[in-house]
Parts: structure tokens; C-alpha cells; sequence
């Protein structure tokens, strides 16, 4: 007999947990129902994005969603932009801007 690690239920045959190693009833067998620490790990391990991946009862594990990644918004790449740019790169284009800007003032062009 072993007890749930969860609610200290008997179990006679317990599961045992593949992501924290803990042993659970049938009702707590399941990462999700037993607020596995393991299973957060697991999820960081595989990427950034937990909710891309689902639970397969049979196979015990986790598993990518089938189907095509949703394409990113043009607000999103341009923040991927920004933030990709280092601040010297930027500090180099607005220096550029301003010389630019004198050149064309002193040459009367504006
Ligand atoms: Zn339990
Ligand atoms: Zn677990």
C-alpha cells in the first residue's frame, strides 16, 4: 500500500509520476492534478510557450500541438525588432540622422 502524495489517499496500485517521481492515487495520477513541480520544468524545458503543448493520458507525456504555429502580428515582429536593436546601433543611427541633417541644412538643401 502507498499513499498519495497529494491527498494521502491508500492506493494499492499508485502512479507513479513521470515528471516529479511522486506517487498518486487515480484521481491525482495526472501532472495537472496534483500540481506537479516536475511538470513546470518539463513545460520550460520545451520552450516558451506551455499552452502550444498538450497532455497524452496514454502515452504520459506531453506533445506539441498538430497545426500550423499562429502567424505572428506585424506589432509583434516590430517589437522583435526593436528590442533585437542594441542600444549603440540605435545611439549610431540617430548620430547619423543629426550629422545627415547638418550636411543638408549647411548645403541648404532643406
Ligand atoms: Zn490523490
Ligand atoms: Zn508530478
Amino acid at each position: 500500500m502507498a499513499k498519495c502524495s497529494y491527498c494521502g489517499a491508500s492506493e494499492s496500485m499508485p502512479f507513479t509520476c513521470k515528471f516529479c517521481g511522486g506517487k498518486f492515487c487515480a484521481e491525482h495520477r495526472l501532472p495537472e492534478n496534483h500540481a506537479c513541480p516536475g511538470l513546470v520544468v518539463y513545460k520550460e524545458s520545451r520552450g516558451k510557450e506551455p499552452e502550444k503543448w498538450i497532455y497524452e493520458p496514454f502515452k504520459a507525456e506531453y506533445k506539441e500541438l498538430a497545426g500550423r504555429v499562429p502567424e505572428k502580428s506585424i506589432a509583434f515582429r516590430l517589437r522583435e525588432f526593436f528590442s533585437s536593436l542594441d542600444m549603440r546601433k540605435a545611439l549610431y543611427i540617430i548620430v547619423a540622422i543629426i550629422l545627415l541633417s547638418v550636411v543638408l541644412r549647411s548645403l541648404g538643401v532643406i
